[in-house]
């Protein structure tokens, strides 16, 4: 007999739940390797016995094409004595201490199962819960770890027989899948009209047909509940509007498949790439059709592929091509998830409620993504995404941050990985609230992280909800400055602690060390020796404090005091509304008026000359607009800040636009030569401070037009987010990356 040899195998990264263990089978099988395969506490665990060649040529084929959702983050292998071992086998978890096998995130349909789904011979046609180990939910439906069918929300449906063959077959596709069920055994969809009475016929024919004929239904997905309507039909789109008190933001649309899209937005081949991606997000894109009521004011549009088997179904039954389908909540509150929930929350909203039985473990919503110029850009980070690591530290100390106030997310740093939770909201209403609370609790249970000894990081801002919860769960706090955490969230991302960066911390307000509202920082240094204020913005008056985020031309009066205090801006071109004048009051009272180097209020000055006098109906509405009116203009020569006494000033650009609209200047071509000063001062502060590797995050920096330009001029030298958004959906990761930092001392 040739000789054998013997080795055992440590794999770590996203490798449970996602199909590992039966891909080593079967590649075991291919090779005629015997041994065994196991999940445990760190990853996947095997050991493997055969020729020497046949051996590696097993190893480098687990390396080379591992299932789809999998992703490995080590692979470590070492020689064994062998045992002599016939066969390979699935051996039992072997879980002993804190689980740190990760989760993988919720997985899209597979190709496989939608054949199925549509095959009439498949005992799983039309199965609205289809699914195998390539695909199918995961995180949505994890009470707690290890992955394993007794620990989700399917623990309460038994399989048949003939899933249960399946699901101990290691030949078969659904070997250990562990939310498999079938048509027989499985649970089912029912669609529920608002009075109570459950439709008779099919549940997704009969959804299909009231979505054609102008209804706003209901429908439970993988995260959480939909509000789908046709968008195509002006009538219901405006009728969603009103029932969700959702004046303006945009509605995200699901397209029907790809020709569907391409109907809808410009597709180039990174946004396409996004789109088909195994997280399918909403990816925003230029605008091709402009539909009525969708996104008012808007260039780009919001647009994802089906994900769930039930959305395939509705499309196959002759639901509309494009469908509104947005988050089922009242304005500002949380995604509704539950049955009952659902049913109460969306009461006098939805016509009608496609339920399904399959429970929600937690709330997940769809994420939002842009194919930028230097890769893609995270705007929203949720479903597809979360709870995948996004950065790796240097040891496993646990750390918890709990963010900021608004687009609120967690980070949990357990065993050397960051894990950032899904987009929580803005908590500045109980329900968020509460969410947020069980957020924390479920990744420091999922986790196994205690709470005595914890380090919880959080802004340092004394009036965050974030904030004081964080001091009261009796850890170790510690308070971050909101701009360097947004710096040290590209930092993290990137594992760079002693990196030496400038960087640029552009964003709506956050809480400065000297306790006036801060939002147009340039820092030197790095994670590990600290990040120094070095410059920033001029600071202008903000009358009326936090109300003025709300209204562009409270943020002007405030911008304009003392520049250009002879124009009479209630008369054209300006034509600002009362609160103006009422706002200029306030500034030169000196009473209520406050001091910020927010470029967010900036942009919002701008905004307000450039004609957006209403107020926001969300938050960075008018920078949004602002952005869009600059890209219908072409190219112009930039406006220029004056950089003196250590501090960058607007007031030149402010005088030469207030003179621009004077003169009668088209309003776009104001708004590019402002975007093209943004840009230009972060070039020539840059310069001035020698940076080497210039770093950009904050709300600010969500505005493609301004990133373009920045990686125009820096190229490589620039550092973006590429995991963590730039808003403050990312804070969390940086407080965490800040308070190691501080914690493991230089
Ligand atoms: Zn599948
Ligand atoms: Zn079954
Ligand atoms: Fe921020």
């Amino acid at each position: 007999m040739a000789a054998r040899s013997a080795v055992d195998v440590c794999i770590t990264g996203v490798v449970q739940g996602v199909g590992f263990r039966p891909f080593v089978f079967r590649a075991a099988q291919a090779h005629g390797i015997a041994g065994w395969v196991l999940n445990d506490d760190g990853g996947v665990r095997l050991r493997a016995e055969g020729p020497p060649d046949l051996l590696d040529a097993f190893l480098a084929a687990l390396q080379a094409a591992p299932p789809p959702a999998a992703r490995i983050v080590s692979f470590a292998s070492s020689a064994a004595a062998p045992q002599g071992l016939a066969t390979f086998e699935i051996r039992a978890s072997a879980m002993r201490a804190r689980p740190t096998a990760r989760v993988s995130p919720d997985l899209p349909i597979c190709a496989a199962c939608l054949r199925d789904l549509a095959d009439p011979a498949d005992r799983r046609h039309g199965y609205p819960y289809v699914n195998c180990t390539d695909c199918g939910p995961r995180y949505s439906i994890v009470l707690s770890l290890p992955y394993d069918r007794p620990r989700t929300t399917m623990r309460s449906w038994p399989m048949c027989e003939a899933c249960r063959r399946e699901y101990d077959d290691p030949g078969d596709r659904r070997f250990h899948a562990q939310p498999t069920a079938c048509t027989a055994c499985g649970p089912r969809y029912r669609l529920e009209l608002a009075d109570g009475r459950v439709a008779a016929d099919d549940p997704v024919d009969a959804a299909a047909a009231l979505l054609r004929d102008g209804a706003i239904v209901a429908v439970k997905g993988i995260g959480g509940y939909h509000l789908g309507c046709d968008a195509r039909d002006a009538g219901a789109v405006c009728a969603l509007r009103e029932r969700k008190f959702r004046k303006e933001r945009p509605f995200a649309i699901m397209a029907r498949d790809l020709d569907a899209a391409r109907e809808l937005v410009i597709l180039d081949a990174s946004a396409e790439t996004l789109l088909r991606a195994i997280e399918r997000p909403i990816v925003l894109a230029p605008m091709r059709e402009r539909l009525a009521g969708v996104a008012p004011d808007n260039d780009e549009l919001g647009v994802m592929l089906p994900y769930a088997p039930l959305h395939h179904l509705l499309f196959a039954a002759g639901a509309p091509r494009a469908l509104v389908m947005t988050s089922a909540n009242r304005s500002s509150e949380p995604i509704a998830y539950r049955n009952a929930d659902a049913r109460t929350a969306l009461a006098g909203i939805a016509d009608a409620f496609l339920i399904g039985e399959r429970p929600i473990a937690r709330r997940i919503d769809d994420s939002i993504v842009r194919a930028g110029a230097a890769g893609p850009v995270v705007l929203r980070r949720a479903r597809g995404y979360a709870p995948r690591a996004v950065a790796t530290f240097p040891d496993a100390t646990p750390i918890l941050a709990v963010g900021g106030d608004l687009k609120n997310a967690i980070a949990l740093i357990v065993g050397g990985q960051a894990f950032v939770s899904q987009h929580i909201g803005d908590l500045d209403h109980a329900p968020t609230r509460a969410a947020f609370a069980a957020t924390i609790d479920d990744l420091c249970a999922m986790y196994g992280v205690e709470r005595s000894g914890l380090t919880v990081a959080h802004d340092l801002h004394p009036e965050y909800y974030a904030a004081e919860y964080a001091r009261a769960l009796g850890g170790r706090a510690v308070a971050i400055q909101h701009h360097r955490a947004h710096i040290a969230s590209v930092l993290a991302e990137r594992a760079a602690w002693d990196e030496d960066v400038v960087g640029f911390a552009f964003d709506g307000t956050g809480y400065g060390d000297d306790g006036t509202i801060w939002g147009g920082e340039v820092f030197a240094g790095s994670l590990r020796s600290g990040l120094a204020r070095v410059t920033h913005l001029r600071a202008m008056t903000l009358p009326g404090g936090d109300a003025a985020a709300r209204y562009p031309v409270q943020a002007a009066a405030g911008a304009l005091a003392g520049i250009a205090d002879d124009i009479a801006f209630d008369q054209a071109p300006f034509a600002f509304p009362p609160r103006f004048a009422q706002a200029r009051a306030v500034a030169r009272s000196g009473l209520r008026a406050y001091s910020t180097s927010s470029i967010g209020r900036l942009f919002d000055a701008v905004a307000a000359l450039c004609g957006f006098t209403r107020e926001q109906t969300f938050e960075g509405q008018a920078a949004m607009w602002l952005e869009h009116l600059a890209r219908r203009s072409p190219a112009v020569p930039a406006y220029a800040f004056a950089l003196r006494g250590g501090t960058f000033d607007g007031e030149p650009v402010l005088r030469a636009i207030v003179a621009d609209r004077l003169a009668g200047r088209d309003p776009g071509a104001i708004a590019r030569a402002f975007h093209g000063a943004v840009a230009a001062a972060v070039v020539d502060l840059a310069e001035a401070l020698d940076a080497r590797r210039v770093v950009a995050s904050g709300g600010v920096f969500q505005n493609a037009l301004l990133t373009s330009a920045l990686v125009e001029a820096f190229g490589d030298r620039l550092w973006l987010n590429r995991d963590v958004p730039p808003n403050d959906g990312g804070l969390a990761l940086g407080q965490a990356a800040l308070a190691h930092a501080a914690q493991s001392g230089t």
